[in-house]
């Protein structure tokens, strides 16, 4: 497999001045607001639509001492909330394709993925996959989203399937996520912060490692797992083989536990999820996804980000993901 050079391709796409996205913010201004080419590369913006005037500082990195970091998205914080819905188990997802959210079999619906441009399309181990850009990015360098794709007698499908892998799926990710030099790939399953119920993996721009790298491991049976990280998990080697880093998600899928995969730098984690604790009663409504138990924290609200800080995510952390003996159990 050759590298796939998502960079290259994210900066033709800003270049082209399409990640973008348009909204009347709290105080009723029109915004517009993503990612535009700079000195560096691609760099976020938000401006006034009509004064082009800019409307905000860009996003703000804030490191604590347990290495975890806080991204705050100014830019998402002008945008007026929607009202959080309870702690616990959040709804089911609907499965069927005419629930999709990315409307994947509607060509004629102007919102359908089917009518958005593609970044790259690669074929890999079982499939073929086309990264769609986000629009919206929390991250202006790059975030993509991965869609099987079929290609027909020159007609382009989008086929429906349930966020769950198989064993091709896992196969497919690790190829995709060592292909994306760069950038850092994951999947995050129904009830663990996935948007959609349509097989997707996401990719995003990353250009240092997170804290879960840097965190100590145990190893138990014939499992390394984290030690002494807030988040309980497993955790792979880079080269790991699908066959064995299925064993474990097959196992985890089965039970119906919901779980993020996240493939870093360095390492592949899996993080298995309570599903009683889908949203905690400190973050109603929230579903946190892989990449925030890695180590990154994405806010775009100021109160919220007054209260968080190390013991706050630390506590959570611990509470939404399953490791000791209910870890054990459901692997063994
Ligand atoms: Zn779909």
């Amino acid at each position: 497999m050759e590298i796939i050079n998502l960079t290259s391709a994210w900066n033709d796409f800003v270049g082209k001045g399409f990640v973008k996205n348009i909204f009347t913010d709290k105080q009723g201004r029109k915004v517009e607001a993503g990612a535009r080419l700079g000195k560096n590369g691609a760099e976020p913006y938000a401006i006034d639509a009509d004064t082009k005037q800019d409307v905000c500082q860009p996003p703000q990195f804030i490191q604590l001492a347990n290495k975890m970091e806080i991204l705050f998205n100014h830019a998402g914080a002008l945008k007026p909330h929607t009202p959080p819905v309870g702690a616990g188990r959040q709804p089911d997802l609907p499965t069927s394709v005419t629930d999709c959210t990315l409307k994947c079999q509607e060509a004629n619906n102007p919102l359908s993925v089917l009518n958005r441009e593609f970044l790259v399309e690669v074929a890999v181990a079982n499939k073929r996959w086309r990264a769609y850009p986000n629009v919206a990015p929390w991250e202006a360098r790059g975030v993509a989203i991965w869609l099987v794709c079929v290609t027909e007698q020159n007609k382009v499908s989008l086929p429906h399937t349930t966020q769950a892998l198989n064993f091709e799926d896992v196969e497919d990710f690790l190829e995709i996520a060592k292909a994306c030099q760069g950038w850092i790939t994951f999947f995050n399953s129904l009830h663990a912060g996935a948007s959609a119920n349509h097989l997707h993996f996401q990719s995003v721009y990353l250009d240092h490692k997170l804290a879960v790298e840097s965190a100590p491991t145990v190893k138990m049976g014939e499992y390394n797992f984290l030690k002494d990280y807030p988040a309980s998990g497993l955790v792979f080697p880079k080269n790991v083989s699908a066959e064995e880093l299925w064993q474990a998600i097959k196992k985890i899928q089965n039970s119906s536990y919901p779980f993020n995969l996240i493939a870093l730098a360095s390492k592949i984690y899996l993080f298995v999820r309570n599903i009683q604790n889908e949203a905690l009663p400190e973050f109603p409504g929230r579903v946190f996804s892989g990449i925030n138990l890695a180590g990154l924290f994405i806010s775009t609200d100021p109160e919220e980000l007054k209260r968080v800080n190390e013991q706050v995510i630390s506590t959570a952390y611990a509470k939404m993901t399953v490791g000791g003996e209910e870890l054990g159990r459901l692997l063994g």
